[in-house]
């Protein structure tokens, strides 16, 4: 919890009411929960209770159900829920006339500085502090849906809103395990629907010229660019009118073939049609082979042009704009970073060539766009885009802490998608232990964020259109991992599958939490594994073993893995943590040379004859019978101490 806020209410029980009372509850904090009718709290009080089973269910909560749900109480009365707590969050209907009442009510009723969040997805903060005496204490706080499931959190300023109260209100998110971006001016939609909109909406606009089916755009997006959903698949899901009304709100134009569908009451799936026909026709119906000629530069254009709006008014940061749109948008990687992939020259004369074309506002290419390309910032491979690329450019999916003693930590960083690795993320690997002081390091830890998995294996979005040296990238890295000097460990806690279980079986030492799960599925996409994962598998644990794995596809409990000997040991929970400290801390208080002569004899010594290995094992030893390490380890011995090795 925060140090400034303990108590929590939330206005609305509705579906993104009673998730985010959950979520705040699950966190520790007392939460009121209020709505207009009785029956109305109880409902949203009931699948509280029904969602919470369901996290134990799943050991996703470490304490019991009921104990959080008694942090949970409910109310229909307003002055009764706020009265008295340090934070409001409302989640009432989207209108801005309720919620500017909701406001002016709540500021009389509650103290002075309690903060008072909306959960608007399309309107301005603004427009709603306006209702009370103290805008300051006014920001967004926009969670997505269900909020149990969906780590981001959109925290916006509204005109007046004070720094602290923003800075309190990230602290407040942060606290409840979720991940905020700052939104620092009030702009309506925040980030992430700012720059999801114009895929669906850009879609829509090509499909009124014409020239394209709704299967080859969704093909094209989906299986060409990665994303995990068409446009049109996507505006189905979301709701057709809910699509419009965030256009309408704001005067914006909204496609011919959105609007038409729309007063047919062709919504989507909530009404059986949309784009696809879910109860006569066979649904969403594209195939990976459709999609030929599509120009999704056109729609991804679009998409970067608003991120480069929102970076260049100073509304955010390129680094929150793509956690949001990984986040929040579900995309494989951030919108920003795409467009310094694509090239950001690229994209602006895609921009320049519709708008000449059709003279629509909506292609008017962002200032801070022509400025970064008249600039001659025009994306990675000109070494500056959005991001600065000079150093390497900074690591999106993984970070990286070395701590004092020499532990260096690589954690993999993307638990939206179970810590899956891209070729962004297989290189940013490589690069750490590439570019890191080999001399400052003892040992090297990889773990996964989260503890739902250490990598559930490559990322197959990309696979089907992935250059063959893209996919090469995975040996590299692998391979990069096996030959560093100093002793890796893999630590593992959750689903360890192909590029992960590679990772693994290069790593020097293997530890596991109980539950994990480790296996090569690769023979499922039709491949088999990669990074090393046939070699270095057979050599651990035999060919009928090895085969068996590969070959169906099979994923062994931490525990058979242990047996088979892949895991150093598999151990409970609540022993994971201090058995790693334990390993960490004899490595880094170890003889650093005779650790890395260690390795470097076992391993080489490996694929050599015994005779060989036995001439390589007696020169390293030689080699370290001159170490000052040596002569305090045998001082050590003799005046029954500890050692205390320097590292010579
Ligand atoms: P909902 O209709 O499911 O729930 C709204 C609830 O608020 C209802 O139960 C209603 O009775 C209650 N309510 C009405 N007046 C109230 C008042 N004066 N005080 C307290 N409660 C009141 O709507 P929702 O989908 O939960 O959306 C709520 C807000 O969250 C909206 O602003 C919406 O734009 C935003 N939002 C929705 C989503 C989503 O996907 N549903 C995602 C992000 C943000």
């Amino acid at each position: 919890m925060t140090a400034d806020i303990d108590s929590v209410a939330v206005l609305g029980a509705g579906s993104m009411g009673h998730g985010i009372a959950e979520v705040a509850a699950i966190a520790g904090y007392d939460v009121v929960m209020r709505d207009i009718e009785e029956d109305l709290v109880e409902n949203g009080y009931d699948q509280i209770e029904w969602s919470l089973g369901k996290l134990a269910e799943k050991g996703q909560i470490d304490e019991n159900p009921d104990d959080v749900l008694a942090r949970v109480s409910t109310t229909v009365d307003l002055a009764e829920a706020v009265s008295d707590v340090d934070i409001v969050i409302e989640a009432a209907p989207e209108n801005l006339d309720l919620k500017r009442d909701i406001f002016a009510e709540v500021d009389a009723a509650s103290g002075d500085e309690t903060i008072m969040a909306t959960n608007t997805s399309s309107l301005r903060v603004g427009d709603i502090a306006e209702a009370t005496d103290q805008p300051e204490y006014v920001c967004g706080m926009h969670f997505f849906n269900p909020p149990v499931k969906m780590d981001l959190v959109e925290v916006a300023s509204g005109e007046r809103t004070r720094d602290d109260v923003v800075d309190a209100a990230v602290e407040f998110v942060e606290s409840m395990d979720k991940t905020p971006i700052r939104v620092r001016k009030d702009v309506p939609q925040f980030v992430v629907n700012n720059v999801l909109t114009p895929l669906m909406g850009e879609a829509g606009f090509m499909l009124d010229e014409g020239d394209v089916t709704i299967q080859d755009v969704d093909a094209a997006m989906v299986f060409q660019r990665g994303y995990p959903m068409g446009p049109f698949e996507l505006n189905d899901f979301g709701g057709l009118d809910i699509f419009t009304h965030s256009r309408d709100q704001w005067d914006l134009p909204v496609p011919e073939s959105i609007r038409s569908r729309v007063e047919a009451e062709h919504l989507g799936r909530k009404t059986g049609t949309g784009f696809y026909d879910y109860e006569d026709g066979e649904g969403v119906d594209y195939e990976p082979t459709d999609g030929e000629g599509i120009d999704t530069l056109r729609i991804e254009a679009r998409m970067i042009n608003e991120a480069a709006k929102l970076i260049g008014g100073d509304m955010a940061d390129p680094e929150d704009i793509d956690i949001g749109m990984r986040l929040g948008g579900g995309l494989p990687e951030g919108t920003c970073r795409t467009g310094d992939k694509l090239g950001l020259d690229n994209v602006l004369e895609k921009l320049r060539d519709l708008h000449e074309r059709t003279g629509a506002e909506r292609y008017e290419p962002a200032e801070y766009l022509v400025e970064l390309v008249e600039a001659g910032h025009t994306g990675e491979k000109a070494g500056r885009g959005f991001y600065d690329y000079t150093d390497g450019g900074p690591y999106h999916y993984i970070s990286h802490d070395l701590s004092d003693d020499g532990v260096l930590t690589v954690l993999f960083d993307r638990e939206e998608r179970l810590n899956a690795f891209s070729t962004d993320m297989f290189n940013e690997v490589k690069r750490v232990l590439d570019t890191v002081d080999n001399e400052e390091v003892a040992c090297v830890v990889f773990e996964g964020a989260g503890d739902r998995a250490f990598s559930a294996g490559a990322d197959i979005t990309g696979f089907t259109t992935a250059e063959a040296t893209d996919l090469a990238k995975v040996d590299e890295t692998v391979q990069t991992i096996y030959e560093y000097p100093r002793p890796t460990i893999a630590k593992i806690d959750g689903f360890c599958l192909g590029a992960g279980l590679e990772i693994t079986l290069a790593c020097d030492l293997r530890y596991a939490t109980e539950g994990s799960r480790l296996g090569s599925p690769e023979i499922d996409l039709g491949l088999i594994p990669g990074g090393g994962g046939t070699q270095r598998l057979v050599r651990l644990v035999g060919e009928p073993r090895t085969k068996e794995m590969v070959y169906r596809g099979m994923q062994l409990s931490a525990e058979q893995a242990e047996d088979w000997g892949i895991l150093n040991r598999a151990v409970d929970d609540d022993e994971f943590e201090d058995l790693i400290d334990d390993v960490t801390s004899d490595l880094a208080n170890g003889p650093q040379t005779a650790l890395e002569v260690a390795k470097q004899v076992i391993q080489q010594g490996q694929n050599a004859s015994l005779d060989t290995g036995l001439t390589l094992e007696s020169q390293g030893f030689g080699l370290l019978a001159t170490t000052d390490d040596m002569l305090e380890g045998v001082a050590a011995f003799n005046q029954d101490r500890e050692a205390d090795f320097g590292g010579e």
